[in-house]
């Protein structure tokens, strides 16, 4: 791995019940384990009221790794988050977010569910792995986590996880709070976001007491990106990819701002998942999904 550090990534999700019954076209095809193709627009027009974009030729996406319908959880955490997390043992900032418009599969990739638990699961399992494999040579105190709400603040105080099954409830604690406080609010998940924290305190044993160093880790599902917030985070992003600065996170947001601004600088490592339907009625969100995606690659 390099010094800096972003992937970008693409998911598919497979149509769902009501784009199969309402018989829309597939519009986003898998090409290879790295290149997504979006159907010209010109005949999709003929059969579909689809967004006004100009394109007259299939587009042709290159990312890090782009997953099809069939993907597992287990394969999108091997293939993205992994890697990430490795980084993180040694003492990156890391972070690794999913991207993309209400629907598109960003909360399935990151939480998932009981039987099928997404990065955020899957993360905290390897790390509990990744420092047993190391406790002859190494020390690890309090690795704290919180999961919090931006937009809505909801700030947990932090907890000490001993295993993996801590941090289910934990998580399930905080995504069902995100459920309350979404209807309490009138708001639905898709105009906020959910950040989980770890914080990893380790020294080598034979280094001298309280000499311990610290990583922290963001895992992100990020508001849809038809939120308000996320178009200006977009223009932000755009903004910053012409400059070719850092960061592509959505900075405009102050809450996550201050949350991630330690994240943002050298020495990071960044994995964005970016989730889409094939389905013909999110062609509009799609495109903008492909493009910021590909737009994040320069960074
Ligand atoms: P978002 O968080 O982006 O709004 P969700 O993750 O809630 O979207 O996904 C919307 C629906 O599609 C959910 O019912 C979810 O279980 C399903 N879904 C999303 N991605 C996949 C996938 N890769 N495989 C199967 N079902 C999926
Ligand atoms: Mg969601």
């Amino acid at each position: 791995m390099t010094e800096d550090m972003c992937k970008v990534f693409v998911r598919v999700r497979p149509l769902n019940s009501m784009e199969v019954d309402g018989n829309m076209s597939k519009v986003v095809h898998v090409v290879d384990d790295q290149i997504v193709l979006l159907e010209q627009k010109v005949r999709l027009d003929v059969t579909h009221r689809t967004h006004n974009v100009s394109d007259t030729k299939d587009l042709e996406f290159r990312f890090d790794k782009v997953f099809g319908e069939d993907s597992t959880q287990a394969e999108v955490f091997e293939n993205t988050t992994k890697a990430v997390l490795e980084g993180f043992m040694r003492g990156f900032t890391c972070t690794v977010f999913a991207y993309g418009a209400s629907g598109a599969g960003k909360t399935h990739t990151m939480m998932g569910s009981a039987e099928d638990p997404g990065v955020m699961y899957r993360t905290m399992r390897e790390m509990f792995t990744l420092m047993d494999q190391v406790k002859e040579e190494k020390e690890f105190p309090s690795h704290t986590l919180r999961f919090m709400q931006c937009m809505i603040t909801v700030d947990h105080p932090f907890l000490k996880p001993t295993c993996a099954d801590d941090i289910v409830k934990a998580l399930n604690r905080g995504n069902q709070n995100r459920k309350t406080n979404a209807t309490t609010m009138n708001l639905t998940s898709s105009r906020s976001h959910a950040v989980f924290q770890i914080y990893l305190k380790q020294k080598d044993k034979t280094a001298s007491p309280n000499t311990y160093w610290e990583a922290k880790m963001s895992l992100i599902d990020l508001a849809g990106l038809e939120s308000n917030a996320v178009a200006d985070q977009a223009k932000v992003t755009k903004a910053n990819v012409s400059k070719k600065v850092r960061p592509i996170i959505p900075y405009k947001n102050s809450k996550l701002t201050h949350l991630l601004m330690d994240s943002l600088g050298g020495n990071c490592r960044m994995a964005m998942i970016a989730n889409v339907s094939p389905s013909s009625h999110m062609y509009g969100f799609t495109h903008r999904t492909l493009k910021c995606a590909d737009g994040a690659k320069q960074i």
